[in-house]
C-alpha cells in the first residue's frame, strides 16, 4: 500500500495541517485538510473517506470536498464511519445550516456524498480495501481502523488516549505493516491530554509496550499540536527501542 501524508498535526498553521491521510490515491483517512493538501484531480480520483470521529479537526475538509466534487460531477464519495460519528454529521454538519446536506445534492439519486456505517469489529468492505473499525479511548465516541488491502494491513490510531482494545486487536494482526499513531502532547502536559484524551510520549511509550508483536513495527506518529511541536519530537527521540517517526507533510510510504 502507498500511504501519503496530507496533513498529521493536531492544529493548524501555514505550515502545520490537520489529520488527513491517503491510501492508494484512493481512500482517505480523515479529512482535516484534504482540500487544502491535495488538487482537484487528486480530490477526484477519492473513493472513500474514513472517518475516525466527529471532531473538527478530522471531517472539516469533507465540506469543501463535497462541495469541489458536486462541481466535478464526480461519483459519490463513500463516507465511512461509525454509528455516532455519521449522525454527529448528519446533525451537526451537512444539517442545511453549518453547510448544505450533499447527501442530497444534486439529487437524491446522484448525491455527492453517500454514508457508510461500519459496526465495531466488523471486517467490511470499503472500495478494494477491507477495513475494521477498533473503538479507542477519547472524548467522543472515536476509532482507529485497520485497513488491509492485497495481503497487508495498516493500522491508525485515530484520537485516542490511553487504550486496550486496540493493542489486543493489533496483537492479532500478523501482516500489520506499520502503525499511525497519536501523540498530541509533550509530557508536562500530561493534564491537558488526559482531559482531552490525547497521548503525551510518556504515555504513549505505555501504551506501545502492550503491542507484542515484533517491536520494529513502523509506528509513525501524527497529531502533534504545532505549540508543542518541537517538545514533543524531541521526547519521543528520547524514547529507545522503539521503530518511531514522526511523519512530515507529503511523506509517502511504500508498506
Ligand atoms: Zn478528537
Ligand atoms: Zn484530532
Amino acid at each position: 500500500m502507498e500511504l501519503r501524508v496530507i496533513g498529521c498535526h493536531g492544529g493548524e498553521t501555514p505550515k502545520h495541517r490537520t489529520s488527513a491521510f491517503i491510501v492508494n490515491d484512493v481512500l482517505a483517512v480523515d479529512a482535516g485538510s484534504i482540500t487544502s493538501g491535495m488538487t482537484t484531480q487528486e480530490q477526484a480520483k477519492l473513493g472513500a473517506c474514513l472517518v475516525s470521529h466527529a471532531h473538527l479537526d478530522h471531517i472539516r475538509d469533507l465540506a469543501t470536498l463535497a462541495d469541489n466534487r458536486c462541481q466535478m460531477g464526480c461519483a459519490p464519495l463513500v463516507v465511512v464511519g461509525m454509528k455516532e460519528t455519521l449522525a454527529a454529521l448528519r446533525e451537526h454538519f451537512f444539517n442545511n445550516l453549518i453547510w448544505p446536506d450533499f447527501s442530497k445534492i444534486p439529487s437524491d439519486e446522484q448525491p455527492t456524498i453517500v454514508f457508510q456505517e461500519i459496526l465495531p469489529e466488523v471486517p467490511t468492505k470499503v472500495g478494494d480495501f477491507l477495513v475494521r473499525a477498533v473503538p479507542v479511548s477519547h472524548t467522543i465516541d472515536a476509532a482507529g481502523f485497520v485497513i488491509e488491502h492485497g495481503g497487508d494491513a495498516i493500522a491508525y490510531s485515530g484520537d485516542t488516549g490511553p487504550t486496550d482494545r486496540l493493542w489486543e486487536v493489533l496483537n492479532e494482526q500478523p501482516n500489520l505493516r506499520a502503525l499511525l499513531m497519536e501523540v498530541s502532547f509533550p509530557n508536562a502536559e500530561q493534564g491537558l491530554a488526559t482531559a482531552s484524551g490525547h497521548h503525551t510520549p510518556r504515555t504513549l511509550a505505555l501504551d506501545l509496550v502492550k503491542y507484542r508483536a515484533p517491536t520494529d513495527l513502523p509506528t509513525l506518529l501524527y497529531h502533534i499540536k504545532p505549540v508543542f511541536q518541537s517538545l514533543v519530537e524531541h521526547e519521543c527521540a528520547q524514547l529507545k527501542g522503539l521503530n518511531l517517526q514522526v511523519v512530515q507533510l507529503q511523506d509517502r510510504f511504500a508498506l
